[in-house]
């Protein structure tokens, strides 16, 4: 067993973390870890934090080890949101710790999940820091690309970039973790398994949802249906209203289960059983885990993760258009396999030029989304641009 065990695809970004581990002298201390979305980086990030503390070079099994991975290590600090930003007063207090002196391990491990989700004034907080770390402390950024960091963070620390996962390498992965012996009711199959990487496209954290929830797979089928069958530019505008639907529900769902986990953890951690009543002394900060304003912010950037994953299913659609277009089935292969036929009859809908805009109209949307566009007018802007054009025959 070991700290890299849960990763999928990575075996050339562990090697050469295991090489720096093996001369620690040449350490760098600042690091930016870049992956895509769902590639692990965070986890990777994780497992070099469990790694440097470990005696053993990242055995998993050590006191050590066990507490970096499971959040409760004194000496690594982990950054996450689950809003849209990271605050600058939560930098400040990791700045604040990044001075004080290991307690149980060697080094002061601060980590930030998404170091790119940062306003310009909060990453100025960190450019002293990250540029002469103290001593025994290091800090392990994460993003999704070295681009989408500002330059000046990006130049002060060692980058490592992650892989994208084979489908193969995915669905191996899920059929360990959900498949015939996991414990995981009902198993998986080999065709689910195969179905949930191949949507997911490297990104294992979709692919772990679509192999769990079946019902999402589902949804996805009936969005890009609905996009093949776009007639009218009136059609767009009620499939517009169907996503934004359908998006809101899944992001409540997830920002409940969330809730819900946090609320067992507390319950745990306090060692109070499901049932029990909440003693007094504990209300004031059991209350505090699922504030109102808190849980209304976790919405919005859930709501949008959502949506962004439908840009993803609506581009891989236009994607399978153009390889059917190459003739390159057999090279590339069909993200939308069970679409085939539709996917097909578009390709002789539409000039190849008119696929590229396609795509580009998509873009062009993920862009207004994250320029904090209104979703409602950004998707009827999209779906519009994406009716074929009418060609009447002679
Ligand atoms: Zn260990």
């Amino acid at each position: 067993m070991s700290v890299w065990d849960s990763l999928v695809g990575q075996d050339k970004a562990i090697a050469q973390l295991k090489e720096v581990l093996a001369a620690p002298k040449d350490l760098a201390q600042s690091w930016l870890i870049c992956g895509a979305p769902g590639s692990g980086r965070s986890n990777l990030a994780l497992a070099f934090a469990a790694a440097l503390e470990c005696p053993n070079g990242g055995d998993g099994t050590c006191p050590q080890c066990k507490a970096v991975l499971a959040g409760t290590h004194p000496d690594v600090s982990v950054l996450s949101t689950t809003t849209v930003g990271i605050d600058i007063d939560s930098v400040r207090r990791l700045v604040a710790t990044s001075e004080q002196m290991p307690q149980m391990g060697r080094w002061r491990i601060l980590l930030i999940t998404d170091v790119d989700r940062m306003a310009e004034r909060t990453t100025n907080v960190l450019l002293k820091e990250v540029e002469e770390p103290a001593a025994n402390t290091i800090w392990l950024l994460c993003a999704p690309s070295a681009q989408s960091v500002l330059p000046t963070i990006r130049s002060r620390c060692r980058v490592l970039t992650l892989a994208v996962p084979t489908n193969p390498q995915v669905s191996d992965f899920l059929l360990k973790k959900y498949g015939k012996g996991s414990g995981f009711e009902p198993p998986l199959t080999d065709s689910q398994a195969h179905q949930a990487a191949r949507l997911a496209q490297g990104h294992i954290g979709l692919a772990s949802l679509y192999a769990t929830h079946h019902e999402m797979v589902t949804s996805r089928r009936e969005i890009l249906e609905k996009l093949l069958r776009l007639v009218r530019a009136s059609d767009a505008v009620l499939l517009a209203d169907d996503i934004l639907k359908i998006a809101d529900d899944q992001a409540q769902q997830s920002v409940e289960e969330r809730a819900r986990r946090r609320q067992q953890d507390f319950r745990r951690d306090n060692g109070l059983g499901a049932d029990e009543t909440m003693p007094p002394r504990l209300l004031a900060q059991y209350r505090q885990l699922d504030k109102k304003a808190d849980l209304k912010r976790e919405q919005t950037r859930a709501t949008r993760d959502v949506l962004d994953r439908f840009l993803n299913d609506i581009s891989s659609l236009y994607r399978d258009v153009g390889v059917v277009q190459a003739g390159a089935i057999d090279q590339a292969g069909l993200v939308n396999l069970s679409l085939r036929d539709q996917v097909v009859a578009l390709s002789l809908k539409l000039s190849g030029r008119e696929v590229i805009d396609r795509l580009d109209a998509v873009e062009t949307a993920r862009r207004r989304l994250n320029g904090n566009g209104s979703p409602q007018l950004v998707f009827e802007a999209l779906l519009t641009a994406l009716v074929p054009p009418f060609r009447p025959k002679n």
